[in-house]
C-alpha cells in the first residue's frame, strides 16, 4: 500500500425544518459512512464534513406554520437530525480520527455557526472586490402589512393559480397539479401565502449576480476530466446545463433570515446572502472550523491542517474529494460550487471567459467524484417532507436494530435508478438474506464450535485448523473481497455488498457438505473411517470460523454494530473498525474464543406486528393531530411495555390446588423440523399417546441435534392453551432444565412408560 491519501468526504447539508426521512438516508447520509468506513479501513486519512443547513425559506416557511421563531425549529431539528445519524451508526463522532488527528476526523456543523457567517462574508467581499458578481435590479412581489409597512416575498411565499392547468393553489415557481414551472409574474391572482387577504404588489428590488458565465470554458475541461469517473445520471445532468450556457445567478436576495450582507448602506439591509451561495461553502468552512477546533496545537500544521484536504500541494499527491447528495442537487456540485472555487482562487488575478481556471498547485481543490443517487421511493411515490409521505429515520430507530436498515438500504440502494421501500420486501429481505445467509452462518459456526468446548479456555477449533488444506476456498475468498474493494472504490455499494455476501453463501454451502454436527463426539478409535472423515469435516468448521472473522471486517464499512458483536463473539478485543482491510485475508491469525454462549447476531422480524405497529402509529399521528413525526413511536412501546408488566411482580408460595391443574404427561419425539421464522425453535412432533399426536414449538435448536432429539422419552405439559410461535401453533410445552449459564437438557423419562402417562 502506499501513502494514505487525504480524502474529503462531503455530506449534502441537510435542512433543519425537519426529521431525516428513509429517502434522505438512501440517498445522501449512508453511502458516504460506508465510503468513510472503507477508506479508513484501508489507511486513508478522511475528513468528513456537513451540518445542518438553518437558512433560507424552508426555514422560516415551517416556523411560520407552526407559529415559532426559525430558531426555535432549528435547533430542535439540528439535534434531532444529529442524533439520528450518530444513532444510524454514522461516523460523525468523534470529532478527531481514533488513529490519531493527522488522520482527520468529523465535523456535523450548522450554517448558524458565527464562524460559518465569518467565512461566508469574507469570501462575500473578496469576490465582490474582484468583480465576480454584477448587480441588477429585479422585480418581486411585496406584502404590504395592514398596520403600515411590508415584506419582499419569495416565491414560496407566494401562491396563485397556475397558468398552464388552472389549479387555484399554486406555489410561487411551480404547480404542484400539473408540474410545470413558470415565473412568478405569470400565476395568475397571485396571494400571499401567509396573509392572503395582505395587498401585495410588484417592486423593483436590486441584487448582487454572481459571473458564473466567466466559468463555462474551466467548467466544460473540468467535466470531461471527471467523465470517465462520473456516473450517468452526474454526466446528463452537468451537460445540460454547461450545453444550456451559464448566466449570472442571484447571490442575495429579500429575506431576513440568513447572514447579513457584510455590506455598509441602507440599501441593503433587510437582505441577506442567497441560502445557495452559504450553504455550498459550508464545505470549505467546516474544515477550516474543524481545523481551528480540533486540529489547533494537535496537528504539525496546527489550524492550517485543512488544507491538507483541501489544497492541491506544491508537489505530491492531490486530496481526493468525494460529494454525496440526491439527485436534485448535482448541478450544485458540479458547476456552481467548482465555479465559486475557481472563483476563490482568483480573487487576485485578471480573469476573462477564455481562461484554463483550473485548480493548480496551492489552490483549493475541485470535486473528483459526485456519486450522486437516484431517489429512494416509499410505495412507489417519492418521500416528501412537506406531504408527510415518509419512514422517519428517528422513529425507525426507536423500533429496529441499525443495521437492517443499513442493510436493505445497501442492497436496495437507488445507484442507477430509483428504487422502492416497503415494509414486506424489508422483512424479507432481512429475514431470508441478512439472518438466512449470514447471521445464521456465523451463529452455527459458533453453536457448533461451543459444543465441541469442555474448558472454555482456548477455541477449540484451533485443533482442527490446517489452511493448507483450503487453497480452492480462499482463491474464491480472495476473489470475493478483490471484488468488494473494487465496487467500493466505483461507489457500487449494493454490489460490493453483494459480494460480501457471497462470502457467506460460500461458508454455508461449505458447512452443509461438511455436516461437521455429525463428528461433534470424542472419537473412540484414532484410526478408523469416522475419525478419517471428523479430521475432515471439522477442518472445514474450523475454516468456517476464520470465514466468520473476514465477514466481519468485510461487513463492518456496511454493519458496524453486527460486524463489531460478531468481532467480540468471535473473542477478537478491540474495534474492527480499526482492522486494516486486508486483515480480512489474513488465514494465520491468532484463533480467539471468548467462551460465552453464543448469541444470534440479529433478531428475525415479524411483518403482522410491523403492519399493525405502522397503523398504530398513523392513527396516533392523525388522532392527536401530531405534526411532528419524530413522536407517535413511543407511544406504541409504552403500551408494549404495560402489557409486559401485567403479570404478577415478585414470588409467593403456590397453591396445591393450583400446581395439581398443570397436567404433565410423557410422550416420544417422533419427529423435529426446523421452525422457518425463529432462530432457536424447533417444531416438534409428540406421540402424546394420542392417535393424531401433538406439535410443540421448542427452543432447543442452541442445545441440541435434530438427530439427537428423535426418539427421546419426555415430558411435556398437555393442558397449556395453544398458541402461535412466530407463525406455528405450539400446542404444550416440553420440560428441561436451565442452570442460567447456557446449559439446558430435556427432562427424560428412564425406563419404559406408555406415552401419555401422567407425570405427578
Ligand atoms: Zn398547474
Amino acid at each position: 500500500m502506499g501513502e494514505p491519501e487525504h480524502v474529503l468526504i462531503c455530506v449534502a447539508w441537510p435542512y433543519a425544518n425537519g426529521p431525516l426521512h428513509l429517502g434522505h438516508v438512501a440517498g445522501c447520509y449512508l453511502p458516504p459512512d460506508i465510503q468513510l468506513r472503507f477508506e479508513r479501513a484501508l489507511g486513508n486519512r478522511v475528513l468528513l464534513v456537513s451540518g445542518s443547513d438553518e437558512h433560507g425559506t424552508p426555514i422560516t416557511v415551517t416556523a411560520e406554520q407552526q407559529g415559532v421563531s426559525p430558531q426555535e425549529i432549528v435547533d430542535k431539528y439540528h439535534s434531532i437530525n444529529k442524533q439520528a445519524l450518530l444513532d444510524l451508526g454514522c461516523a460523525w463522532e468523534p470529532n478527531v480520527d481514533p488513529r490519531g488527528i493527522e488522520y482527520g476526523g468529523a465535523l456535523f456543523n450548522r450554517t448558524s455557526d458565527p464562524r460559518h457567517k465569518q467565512l461566508v462574508q469574507e469570501n462575500f467581499v473578496a469576490l465582490l472586490n474582484s468583480g465576480m458578481f454584477e448587480q441588477k435590479t429585479m422585480q418581486q412581489y411585496y406584502e404590504l402589512k395592514s398596520g403600515g409597512g411590508g415584506r419582499f416575498l419569495p416565491d414560496r411565499y407566494i401562491e396563485g393559480t397556475c397558468p398552464s392547468c388552472g389549479f387555484e393553489a399554486a406555489r410561487g415557481d411551480q404547480c404542484d397539479e400539473c408540474g410545470t414551472t413558470y415565473e412568478t409574474s405569470e400565476l395568475t391572482n397571485p396571494r400571499s401565502k401567509m396573509n392572503p387577504d395582505n395587498d401585495i404588489e410588484i417592486r423593483d428590488t436590486v441584487h448582487f449576480f454572481f459571473r458564473l458565465d466567466l466559468f463555462q470554458k474551466s467548467l466544460e475541461l473540468h467535466a470531461e476530466d471527471n467523465w470517465p469517473v462520473w456516473k450517468n445520471n452526474v454526466r446528463s445532468m452537468t451537460k445540460n446545463w454547461l450545453d444550456m450556457g451559464l448566466r449570472p445567478r442571484a447571490v442575495t436576495r429579500d429575506l431576513d433570515w440568513g447572514i447579513e450582507l457584510p455590506l455598509e448602506g441602507d440599501e441593503w439591509s433587510g437582505k441577506c446572502v442567497y441560502v445557495w451561495f452559504e450553504a455550498v461553502q459550508g464545505y470549505y468552512t467546516c474544515a477550516r472550523i474543524w481545523s481551528t477546533e480540533y486540529a489547533d496545537g494537535t496537528h504539525p500544521d496546527g489550524e492550517n491542517a485543512w488544507e491538507r484536504w483541501w489544497k492541491n500541494p506544491e508537489n505530491g499527491s492531490q486530496p481526493r474529494h468525494l460529494y454525496f447528495l440526491g439527485k436534485d442537487n448535482i448541478p450544485f456540485h458540479t458547476v456552481i460550487w467548482p465555479s465559486l472555487i475557481m472563483a476563490l482562487n482568483n480573487t487576485d488575478n485578471e480573469i476573462s471567459k477564455d481562461d484554463d481556471l483550473r485548480p493548480g498547485p496551492g489552490d483549493l481543490h475541485l470535486e473528483d467524484n459526485v456519486p450522486a443517487m437516484e431517489y429512494l421511493m416509499l410505495a412507489g411515490g417519492q418521500f416528501s417532507k412537506s406531504r408527510k409521505h415518509a419512514v422517519w429515520l428517528p422513529s425507525f430507530l426507536e423500533r429496529f436494530d441499525p443495521d437492517t436498515l443499513r442493510y436493505y438500504l445497501s442492497i436496495n440502494m437507488p445507484e442507477s435508478h430509483d428504487t422502492d421501500f416497503n415494509w414486506p420486501d424489508f422483512v424479507e429481505k432481512i429475514n431470508n438474506e441478512l439472518i438466512g445467509t449470514y447471521g445464521n452462518f456465523v451463529h452455527r459456526v459458533m453453536t457448533l464450535a461451543e459444543r465441541l468446548d469442555e474448558g472454555k479456555q482456548n477455541n477449540p477449533l484451533q485443533a482442527y485448523d490446517d489452511i493448507s488444506k483450503q487453497g480452492e476456498l480462499i482463491a474464491k475468498i480472495n476473489q470475493f473481497h478483490n471484488d468488494i474493494t473494487t465496487s467500493l472504490q466505483r461507489h457500487r455499494y449494493k454490489e460490493a455488498l453483494r459480494s460480501a455476501m457471497n462470502i457467506a453463501q460460500l461458508g454455508n454451502q461449505m458447512l452443509q457438505e461438511a455436516t461437521p454436527w455429525k463428528f461433534l463426539k470424542t472419537p473412540t478409535d484414532a484410526n478408523d473411517e469416522w475419525y478419517a472423515g471428523q479430521q475432515q469435516s471439522l477442518g472445514k468448521l474450523a475454516f468456517a470460523w476464520r470465514i466468520s472473522r473476514c465477514l466481519s471486517i468485510v461487513t463492518q464499512p456496511f454493519l458496524p454494530f453486527s460486524a463489531q458483536r460478531l468481532w467480540s463473539n468471535l473473542g477478537e478485543s478491540g474495534n474492527v473498525s480499526d482492522s486494516p482491510w486486508t486483515d480480512a485475508l489474513d488465514w494465520e491469525s491468532e484463533m480467539t474464543w471468548d467462551g460465552q454462549s453464543p448469541t444470534p447476531l440479529f433478531t428475525k422480524l415479524d411483518l403482522d406486528e410491523i403492519i399493525s405497529q405502522e397503523t398504530q402509529l398513523a392513527d396516533d399521528s392523525t388522532s392527536h393531530d401530531n405534526n411532528d413525526p419524530t413522536h407517535g413511536v413511543k407511544g406504541g412501546k409504552k403500551k408494549e411495555n404495560e402489557k409486559m408488566t401485567d403479570a404478577p411482580e415478585g414470588t409467593t408460595y403456590l397453591k396445591f390446588d393450583t400446581f395439581m391443574e398443570v397436567e404433565m404427561r410423557t410422550g416420544t419425539i417422533t419427529n423435529v423440523t426446523d421452525h422457518p421464522n425463529a432462530d432457536k425453535l424447533y417444531v416438534v412432533s409428540i406421540n402424546d399417546g394420542t392417535d393424531e399426536g401433538r406439535t410443540v414449538c421448542a427452543g432447543l435448536k442452541p442445545y441440541y441435534n435434530i438427530e439427537d432429539l428423535i426418539n427421546s422419552s419426555i415430558v411435556f405439559v398437555a393442558n397449556l392453551e395453544p398458541r402461535k410461535l412466530r407463525g406455528v401453533m405450539s400446542e404444550g410445552m416440553l420440560l428441561a432444565a436451565d442452570d442460567g449459564e447456557g446449559n439446558v437438557r430435556l427432562i427424560t423419562v428412564s425406563g419404559e412408560i406408555s406415552n401419555g402417562s401422567q407425570v405427578r
